[in-house]
């Protein structure tokens, strides 16, 4: 297809530094994928909800994407989880566009992530332009899959989320298991589901000058065994498990402390405010505080190095529709530990880039870790592996496939016409 398209992000915006609060994995999926299918002649245009009464109204971002505001609600001190108040003015702030451009101007409406989801069926109704929608996570499968002490999804998201599939034309999954996902847990129909895999800017996320290049520009002494968590702090995404593996780790093998570090790049998110305070609190009460380091969200620009830099990147969550960041510490040769979960399970190959490891128990994490830091062959063999198995991934294939999505979806529109006609 060719002409324009109206995705719908409206709880976090492309503009936002991933890595804390709402911003993470979706921002960087959104506008990454925009900037390949602009480049294929289909320009995008994101809509969000302004968070700051002097942004501008429009923002070009990158040639053919642009970042449309929408004031709904107040500027300041609305939660994701209050937002769903704010559809029906999202969808009013939406139509005002709406109706000043020609008619006929979106071919396809996309939505991110359940809020959005659920302004995209107001707007499809109202305009009947299809609409294609993402999850990214599902409630249904997070609380399937909690940390302990975590809270569950409301109930109203999934009766939110289930809404969404029975009306959307057609909805992109991550994965294969997150297509089974919504067909076994929100009974989509399976002909409706796409699977569109995310990718990774290989371009950024390069060995660029190597490990050793890295460590100096960071001021990481070369013989340090240097372990990397990279994403929001929250119970979901598990850091508290890389805490007490460590505790394990140092407890088993007291003579691993003076090189050791674990190195948690990330801010809090949503209503865990505290959560970085409670695993600082937590590493002193395990006496591991002087082997943890925790540092505010990075720039992406700068972290590849902290990818290359490190000896293993660790991403023990409880559930993830894909995880980008396994895919980029793979693109920058380092292997990744990762959770047997989700779209992790397609993120690392087993034994070929990293390693894969059943729940969170911090002693089966503690040994998988240990074992693999100790055997530096074994980890130049898995570097070569994540570089080849993280090359399979790249924006322009998941823009690409997104396209076709757009086009079924598109040719059946035209297929009830048809019907209609006849
Ligand atoms: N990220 C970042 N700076 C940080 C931490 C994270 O730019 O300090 C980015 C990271 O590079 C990745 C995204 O945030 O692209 C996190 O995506 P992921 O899929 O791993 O987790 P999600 O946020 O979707 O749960």
């Amino acid at each position: 297809m060719r002409g324009h398209i109206a995705t719908l992000m409206v709880h976090t915006s492309p503009l936002d530094q991933a890595g804390s609060g709402d911003a993470g994995g979706m921002n960087i999926y959104v506008v990454e994928s925009a900037i390949k299918m602009a480049a294929a002649g289909v320009d995008v245009d994101i809509y969000t909800r302004s968070t700051d009464p002097y942004l501008p109204k429009i923002v070009e971002i990158a040639p053919g994407v642009t970042v449309r505001h929408i004031e709904a609600g107040p500027f300041k001190g609305l939660s994701k989880e209050e937002l769903p108040s704010q559809i029906g003015a999202l969808t009013h702030g939406v139509m005002e566009i709406f109706n000043t451009l020609p008619k006929n101007f979106y071919k396809v409406l996309h939505s991110h992530y359940w809020i959005s989801g659920q302004l995209g069926w107001m707007l499809s109704e109202r305009t009947n332009i299809p609409l294609v929608h993402t999850m990214h996570t599902m409630a249904r499968v997070k609380n399937l899959n909690m940390a302990e002490g975590d809270n569950p999804e409301p109930a109203t998201r999934a009766i939110g989320e289930e809404q969404i599939v029975k009306n959307a034309a057609a909805l992109i999954a991550n994965t294969d298991s997150e297509a089974a996902s919504l067909v076994s847990l929100y009974d989509a129909c399976p002909d409706n589901v796409f699977v569109v895999a995310p990718g990774v800017d290989l371009q950024r996320f390069t060995v660029g000058k190597g490990k050793a290049e890295a460590r100096k520009k960071l001021n990481i002494a070369a013989d340090a065994q240097v372990i990397t968590f990279v994403g929001r702090i929250q119970p979901h995404k598990g850091p508290e498990v890389l805490v007490r593996a460590l505790s394990e780790m140092l407890a088993h093998s007291p003579q691993l402390r003076p090189k050791l570090a674990l190195v948690i790049i990330g801010g809090a998110s949503g209503a865990g405010a505290a959560e970085p305070e409670r695993l600082k609190g937590l590493a002193k009460f395990l006496g591991v505080e002087e082997v943890i380091h925790f540092m505010p969200p990075i720039e992406r620009n700068e972290l590849p190095d902290w990818y290359r830099a490190s000896d293993l990147v660790c991403v023990p969550s409880y559930s993830e529709s894909f995880g980008l960041v396994a895919l980029e510490a793979q693109a920058c040769g380092t292997p990744v530990i990762a959770t047997a979960v989700g779209g992790l399970r397609s993120a690392v190959a087993d034994g070929i880039s990293g390693s894969l490891v059943d729940g969170h128990d911090p002693r089966a994490w503690a040994a998988v870790i240990a074992r693999l830091l100790a055997d530096p062959a074994r980890r130049v063999a898995l570097s070569f592996g994540a570089i080849t198995h993280a090359s399979n991934f790249g924006w322009e294939s998941t823009a690409r496939r997104t396209l076709d999505v757009y086009d079924w979806v598109l040719s059946r529109g035209e297929e009830s016409a048809i019907k209609l006609v006849k």
